[in-house]
């Protein structure tokens, strides 16, 4: 049984076919990537994945369990978290306080408890700082917790986006374009750092490099015209005629 899988999924928007039967399957401890070149459906995918976009036929299953309309408020509960292209900190709180936002917990409980000014407990606030401040600190960040998330470089932002994914623990990631506006040696930076989460949660990665998802992924999904167009190791995808043909004229 597969952790989280898209069965024959379908989506459209109006006459355009933005996915055509697309299924694929991430499976415990995996890297799972996602590439295509631009307009292939990656973006589409990752927000069905993400309950953002239903499709208009296929099924997405946790699990093996069909989810029916899957909505981005659902992901906690199911063990998923994501990352956004558009990060979506808070620019004026504090890192540690931009971390500690993805608990689930916190998110239903503390964060509006803080917001409306009624009273939560000392104890589970710690706690959860705690685990914040754990989750930065294997992303290398933790010493940025006290400083403003908006002042901070572009590539470190996105470490603390990462960190709030991972507070809630969860078992799958879904990572969207983390690779984009990196510099080569930051993208490797971040490899390394998919590939060490990657021991306690099976991630999916939607990304337009290459370079990175055939460094960090054990399956890709290659999608053009909104189809797969081949599965299968870095190896088996690299040197595949489709792929190599899809990506001609691409970086
Ligand atoms: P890129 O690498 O350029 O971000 P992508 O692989 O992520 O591309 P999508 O953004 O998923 O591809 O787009 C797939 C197709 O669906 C494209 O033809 C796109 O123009 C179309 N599309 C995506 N979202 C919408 C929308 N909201 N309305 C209409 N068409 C859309």
């Amino acid at each position: 049984m597969s952790l989280f899988e898209l069965r024959d999924v379908t989506v459209r928007f109006g006459g355009i076919v933005a996915l055509s039967e697309v299924s694929l399957s991430v499976e415990p401890g995996q890297v799972h990537g996602v590439i295509g070149p631009n307009g292939a459906g990656k973006t589409t995918l990752f927000n069905v994945a993400c309950g953002f976009v239903q499709p208009a036929h296929g099924t997405v299953l946790r699990n093996g369990r069909e989810l029916g309309r899957l909505r981005p408020h659902h992901l906690p509960r199911l063990g998923m978290a994501r990352t956004l292209q558009g990060l979506g900190l808070f620019e004026r709180m504090s890192v540690l306080e931009n971390v500690m936002v993805g608990a689930d917990r916190f998110a239903r409980t503390g964060f509006w408890s803080a917001l409306f000014g009624l009273p939560r407990s000392a104890r589970d606030d710690r706690a959860l700082a705690e685990r914040s401040m754990a989750a930065l600190d294997r992303l290398g960040a933790a010493k940025y917790a006290e400083l403003p998330a908006g002042g901070l470089p572009y590539p470190l932002r996105k470490r603390v986006a990462l960190a709030r994914a991972l507070v809630a623990e969860p078992e799958l990631l879904l990572l969207d374009e983390p690779a984009s506006g990196l510099s080569a040696h930051e993208m490797d930076e971040l490899g390394e750092v998919i590939t060490e989460l990657s021991g306690d949660t099976a991630v999916l990665l939607v990304e337009h490099h290459m370079d990175i998802v055939m460094s960090v992924c054990d399956m890709i999904t290659v999608l053009d015209f909104g189809k797969v167009i081949a599965h299968g190791t870095p190896d088996e995808v690299r040197d595949d005629p489709a792929v190599l043909a899809a990506y001609l004229g691409e970086d």
